[in-house]
Order: C-alpha cells, then structure tokens, then sequence
C-alpha cells in the first residue's frame, strides 16, 4: 500500500512550495487508495508555537487536503508531533552507536573549520575528515578528559549512492562528496537528518515527494535507512524518492517566503476558492493534458502520475494564479457562489454573518451579475456593497465623483430621477426610460448619460451592470442617491 507524507515545521506559515508538495502527495496518494500522513517536524521548539500548529491544521483543512493519520485523526504509527517522539530518536541514536553504524565525534568548530580550510586550499573536498570514524580507547577517554562533549556523525557507506528519482530519473551522488554528516548535536538535540528519515522508516512511508532543495539531503537519508535497516527498525524498505521542480518567482529568482505572494494567508484573504489555488498549484510542474488548465482535484486524483512531474523549474505566475481562479469562480452553481461571497461581506461590514431573508434574496438575485467579472471573492465587496450598505453610511468614491459628476451631469441626474419616478421597475422599464430621457431627451452619448447615474447609485465608476443594479438596488434607494448626488 501506497502511504506518503506531509512533513510541515509548524512555524506559522504556509507557502505555495509547501502547499505544492502537500497537493501532489495528496494526489498521489489518493490516486492509488493509499494513506497520506501528516507529521509536524516540531522538535525546534524555539521556532514552533502552538498557534502556529493550529493554524497549519487550518489551512490545510481550508485547502480540503485531508489526511488519513496525523494530528486530530490519529492512526497506528503515532504519535505524529516529532516533539512527543524524543526518547523514539533517543533510542534509535542508541542502537545505531552500539551496532557501529554511527560514532560519537569530538572535533570543535574551530578544528573543523581549520580542516576543511586546509582541504580546500588543497584542493580536496570540504566535507567531514572522518577524523572520529576510528578513535581509540584512549583517545575517547583524553576528549572526555577534556570535557568535550561530542556530535554522533552517520558513518557513511565508501561508495556511491545511486537512485532512481521518480521525475528526475538515476541519480548518483559520489562517496567523496558524502561526509559522515551530524545525527545528534553535542547538547542532545536531534536533527532533521535524523528524525525524518527515522520517522519515514518508523511510519512504513513508501514514496517520498517533496521539493528539489532537499535532493541534497536524500543520499544521507538512504545511507541512513539502510543503517536502519541493518538493525531491525522500520520496515527494511527504502521509499523511491520524487523531488519536485523548484518554483521561481520574479526576476526568475527561487520564490521565497518573503516574496509576496508566496504565502497562504494572502490568498485566503484575498478569496480565492481553496479547489482554484490548489488547481494553479497542480500546474507547477505538473499538466493534466496539453492545452487544458483548469481541472477539478477529482479529476486531477484521477489522472495524477508523478512520472509525468516535470524536472524543470516551474514559474509562479500571479497572473495566471487568478485567471485560473476566475475560472473556478465561474464554474459555481449560483447559490453556492452566493455563499461564499457573505464571509467577505461580512468581513467588510457589509452584510451581517447572517444575512436577512431579503439580503440573501438580493445577493442570490446579483450572482448573475457579478460572477462572469470577479476573479477573487474579496472582490464582492467593491462590487457590492452599494446594494447593502445604509443609506446614512453609503458615500461616493470621492475620485469617481469628482472625475464623472461635473458638468452637465446635475441634469443628468434630475432627468434620471424623474423618468424613474414612476416608471414600472424591471431591468426593462428602467433601461428604456433611462435611454428615452438622457439619450433622446437630453441628447447625451451613452457614456455621459450612465457616467453620472452609475456613480450616483453605486458611489464608483466601476460597478455592475447598471440596469440591474438599479433594479436591485429598488426604487426608493434609487432615487433618494440619484437626488443626494445633485446636493
Ligand atoms: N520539515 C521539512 C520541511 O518542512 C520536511 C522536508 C521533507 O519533506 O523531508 O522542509
């Protein structure tokens, strides 16, 4: 059975790169009926908070990536927080000094650093020495003497180590570029080289899919589980390794968590629908067929083949990001597009969390007309406050009436109010009365007559259809803006 990972550091933040990997773990193993585990790599805790955890958990129930053992589900290989697995690693580092696969090493920094100067002006590869590999008795003894306290270094295997990368194809790394690498600091502490691979072996994982900054780390995490191996932990199987392209952001540079852009929070804010962003996501790296962008995650899980993962760097698009969002958007039953609008309107103190029966009439009845033109649901609020807001807070864009209510457009607006008066209120009615009196009548070209009344009923120059709005806005608003707007 198929049974993948997710491994965040709860530090308080997702980023696209993290949510990529955790999409494409999630594909897979749903593709092939298998399990995703969700791990949280904590054991730093002077950068882990619990908020932070929670908000991870959040997000990633947000993004509808669901996890069959981790935190908050449980499963047979727990626990899942690396924090409550301490004397698991403390064992583990135990069995691995007593067998010989790693050793205690004594070097300082200063005499490391001296070291591996002398082997670089020599022209010799930097990594460790292997100076500790095969200290005597007494040499133990004299560092203990001394007060040392030493590092547990993996003792690496003298040969190369070869894999088969699933998007990548064989890789090998060289022996002389692997030095025995650090397991356990001097003050205790395990390190990531340790505890992940570890726990990959301890939870039975089979594929390992994660970003290609890693690569460097996989041939020690296989030395390492073959050490584990040895010993009788884990299964004694080594998972195939998939390392996913690198996303670059501006100026073609590696996208950073600092970038704008690269950051959960912003696009929950901004309204994107979780199956939008998850969509974009998929195409970093990956295409469901040649000429087609916008698929649903069902289809995604359906057709999803790591094999097909491309090697090469993928671009992060912000452009791109929300076209293929709008193309979620527009692909919402309307109801349901109604719904997700009113956590932004009510956000922005449009509408109350839990609209009237008659507001939730009105912004049912809107969807037609917003849901071709926003890309984002934070959107809805430009769009359509006006229809919400009283009448004693609605106020015109100061910009929008300075630029279009100048002029002729008082007449406009007289003319407006009166051929509204009476007139019956459909889309209908209310576009011919308009024309008859500000095209016909006033003699206006259609942009100097509308100009006024959009700004007038919707305070901005950007709104939705104006007919429409009108009708939905009612009569009685209608003409009490069309006449505030003259004063
Ligand atoms: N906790 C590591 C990270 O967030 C996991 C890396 C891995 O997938 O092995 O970068």
């Amino acid at each position: 059975q198929v049974r993948v990972r997710f491994p965040p550091s709860p530090t308080g933040l997702l980023t696209v790169g993290n949510i990529r990997s955790a999409l494409f773990n999630w594909a897979f193993a749903r593709h092939y009926g298998g399990k995703l585990v969700l791990r949280i790599e904590d054991t730093d805790q002077s950068r882990n908070t619990p908020e932070a955890l929670q908000y991870t958990l959040e997000s990633l129930r947000w993004l509808g990536l669901n996890w069959d053992e981790g935190p908050e589900v449980g499963g047979e290989f727990g626990p899942y927080l690396q924090s409550e697995r301490m004397d698991l690693y403390a064992d583990v580092v135990t069995k691995l000094l007593d067998a010989g696969k790693a050793y205690h090493c004594y070097c300082s920094q200063e005499e490391l650093d001296q070291r591996r100067e002398a082997a670089r002006t020599a022209g010799q590869h930097s990594g460790y020495d292997g100076h500790c590999r095969n200290l005597t008795e007494e040499q133990i003894q004299a560092y203990v003497d001394e007060g040392r306290r030493p590092v547990v270094r993996l003792r690496m295997p003298d040969r190369p180590i070869v894999f088969d990368d699933l998007v990548r194809g064989e890789i090998t790394f060289l022996p002389e570029n692997l030095g025995d690498y650090v397991l356990v600091r001097a003050n205790g502490y395990p390190l990531y080289p340790l505890v992940n691979p570890v726990d990959d072996a301890l939870m039975e994982i089979t594929h390992v899919l994660r970003g290609e900054d890693l690569l460097p780390s996989t041939p020690r995490q296989i030395a390492l589980y073959e050490a584990l191996a040895e010993i009788g932990i884990g299964n004694g199987r080594t998972p195939r390794f998939g390392h996913l392209p690198f996303v670059m952001g501006e100026g073609n540079k590696k996208l950073s968590k600092r970038d704008p852009g690269s950051g959960l929070g912003e696009y929950m804010e901004r309204g994107f629908l979780p199956e939008g962003l998850l969509n974009y996501l998929a195409l970093l790296g990956w295409s469901i067929a040649e000429d087609r962008d916008v698929f649903t995650m069902d289809e995604m899980i359906e057709a999803f083949d790591i094999r097909k993962v491309n090697a090469n760097a993928a671009r992060f698009d912000p452009k791109k990001c929300e076209a293929i969002n709008a193309a979620h958007m527009r692909l919402l039953p309307a109801d349901e597009f109604a719904q997700r609008m009113i956590p932004f309107l009510a956000k922005a103190g449009v509408l109350p969390v839990e609209p009237s029966a008659d507001q939730l009439a009105v912004l049912r009845a809107a969807v037609p007309l917003v849901q071709e033109r926003m890309n984002t649901l934070s959107e809805s609020v430009d769009m359509l406050g006006f229809l919400f807001v009283d009448e004693a807070a609605f106020a015109l864009d100061p910009d929008a009436a300075a630029k279009v209510l100048t002029g002729d457009a008082g007449a406009v607006l007289e003319a407006s109010a009166k051929a509204l008066t009476d007139v019956e209120w459909t889309t209908e009615a209310i576009e011919a009365a308009l024309r008859e009196a500000l095209i016909d009548g006033l003699g206006l070209k259609p942009k100097n007559a509308f100009g006024p009344v959009r700004v007038a009923i919707s305070g901005r120059r950007i709104s939705p259809p104006l007919f429409e709005s009108l009708e939905l806005l009612g009569r009685e608003k209608s003409l009490h803006r069309l006449n505030q707007a003259r004063a």
